[in-house]
């Protein structure tokens, strides 16, 4: 699934609070890509994630999927999109603490009343080494296994691209490091077009293309 974005803009407010948190964003996503956007608090990540993923829209310009104008869909419509065709990542991981691993992971084929694949869901637990840890609780758990069921859980229903933001804020290095290593080994694996946002630069520097943003303003890093 090919991605682009053409002079994605955000402004929040008016007068004297006018912010502009994205500055004429143009970026292309291919199928495959690995791609880390690095930037300070406050430059436009989120923003721009949200935007990505369709979670927002825009003041200003276009974001298409395979030619197709995601902020033209009505509301049904973008979220079985979103649904289906995008997973997400988040620092805080968002498991429901009363579901066991295995019932968050499966929890989004449930919203939309479909049964999980066991065959891919093994193979996805194996890879990301929580096959023996299903039946637990997520306290039950260590941060950087919580985090493990949530990649499980943004992958079950088989997504075209992984959204992560910031996924390893909430860990230590050692964790976060490992996270990071089961994004690059789906990444290998699976094929799955993955793009993380961080503050960290040696994540960034895991990613297969990189950009930075300062002040809404994106740039892809030449890696020489
Ligand atoms: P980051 O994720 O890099 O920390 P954000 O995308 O959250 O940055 O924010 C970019 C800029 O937009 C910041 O100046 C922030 O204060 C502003 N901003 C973000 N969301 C809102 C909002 N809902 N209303 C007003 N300003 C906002």
């Amino acid at each position: 699934m090919d991605i682009e974005a053409k002079d994605l803009s955000k402004i929040y407010g008016s007068g004297i609070s006018r912010v502009v948190a994205l500055d004429k964003v143009n970026l292309k996503i291919t199928s495959g890509d690995f791609i880390s956007i690095m930037g300070p608090s406050g430059s436009g990540k989120s923003t721009l994630l949200h935007l990505l993923s369709g979670l927002d829209g825009p003041t200003s310009g276009s974001l298409t999927y395979d030619g197709k104008d995601i902020y033209s869909f009505n509301d049904k419509e973008l979220s079985a999109f979103r649904r289906r065709r995008i997973g997400f990542i988040f620092q805080q991981f968002n498991l429901l603490p009363v579901l066991s691993a295995k019932e968050n992971i499966i929890m989004p084929l449930l919203l939309d009343r479909k049964q999980p694949d066991e065959a891919y869901l093994t193979q996805l637990t194996d890879l990301l080494g929580i096959r023996g840890r299903l039946a637990h609780l997520p306290h039950e758990l260590s941060g950087g296994q919580q985090q493990r069921v949530a990649i499980a859980r943004a992958l079950i229903a088989k997504p075209d691209i992984i959204f992560a933001d910031e996924p390893t804020g909430n860990l230590d290095s050692k964790s976060g490091g490992e996270v990071m290593e089961m994004l690059q080994n789906i990444w290998k694996k699976m094929g799955k077009t993955i793009a993380v946002i961080t503050h960290d630069r040696h994540i960034a520097e895991m990613a297969d293309r990189q950009f930075t943003i300062v002040d809404g303003i994106l740039s892809e890093v030449t890696v020489v």
